[in-house]
């Protein structure tokens, strides 16, 4: 039960890879699991599966709505224990056809989104002297990819951003721990729209030749999120399947 007791925050939850690691969270015996999302109807859903999931609409580029959830965590739970920074979006186009809206948004989301849950609830996670954040990064965000302008370079911001907190975090002795994990391609909603051409060649340049499922990010999600990284900060670790080796 690596999440026994524990009050944990999922941006993205409803869905794809975030749905897969509030179930893990839930599964592994956390106190409560917020997962938060556009997707109110997803979120019943996930509520009515597992008591110990509470569902929140809420957008991450909603600064205000942030700051009223955090005041709502706080005086239900007291304290936050693990924030997955997962809610994330694609607008694919080359450069010289990505309009400034779709640039705006895709950072919006990926990069502003995450700054703005880890700066309301990093403080409280400071003060408690504990806690870990994981950010959801992508191999996108190390090597680059075609069409990917706007993505890329959120995904390479939130590796910034990671090691930028993991080393902010840890002053006045707190043990509040920030790693990203990065996967690589793996069977969501968001991948069910990419050209089957360009997933069989991604397949056949990955050394397990397949791709993930969302149980294998979650899984390492959970892991960073648990005690048992308790030594370890401001780590990219790649669930991809050997694709960028
Ligand atoms: P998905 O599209 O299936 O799910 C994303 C979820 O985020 C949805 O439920 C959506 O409603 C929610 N969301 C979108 N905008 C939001 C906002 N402004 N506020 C709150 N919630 C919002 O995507 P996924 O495949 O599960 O991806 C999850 C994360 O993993 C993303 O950050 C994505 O970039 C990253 N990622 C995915 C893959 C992959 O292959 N699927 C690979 C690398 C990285």
């Amino acid at each position: 039960m690596r999440m026994e007791g524990k009050v944990c925050i999922v941006t993205g939850g409803a869905r794809g890879l975030g749905k897969a690691m509030v179930e893990k969270f839930a599964k592994e015996g956390a106190k409560v699991v917020y997962a938060c999302d556009l997707n109110e109807e997803a979120l019943k859903d996930l509520e009515k599966e597992y008591s110990n999931v509470k569902g929140y609409v809420l957008n991450v580029t909603d600064r205000k709505a942030i700051e009223e959830f955090k005041n709502k965590v706080m005086e239900e739970e007291g304290h936050v224990d693990v924030l997955v920074n997962n809610a994330g979006i694609t607008r694919d186009a080359l450069i010289q056809k990505m309009s400034e809206e779709d640039w705006d948004i895709v950072i919006d989301v990926n990069l502003k989104g995450v700054f703005n849950m880890t700066q309301f609830f990093a403080p409280e996670m400071m003060k408690a002297g504990k806690g870990a954040i994981v950010n959801i990064s992508s191999v996108v965000g190390i090597y680059g990819n075609v069409g990917q302008t706007n993505y890329a370079a959120t995904k390479g911001g939130v590796i910034a951003m990671t090691k930028t907190w993991a080393k902010e975090f840890a002053r006045k002795g707190a043990q509040v721990r920030v790693n990203a994990v990065a996967p690589g391609f793996i069977k969501t909603p968001m991948t069910e729209v990419v050209p089957q051409k360009v997933i069989d060649y991604v397949v056949s340049k990955t050394p397990l030749g397949k791709m993930g499922d969302p149980e294998d990010i979650a899984n390492a999600v959970c892991f960073l999120a648990s005690d048992e990284a308790k030594f370890i900060t401001g780590q990219v670790l790649g669930v991809d399947g050997g694709l960028i080796l």
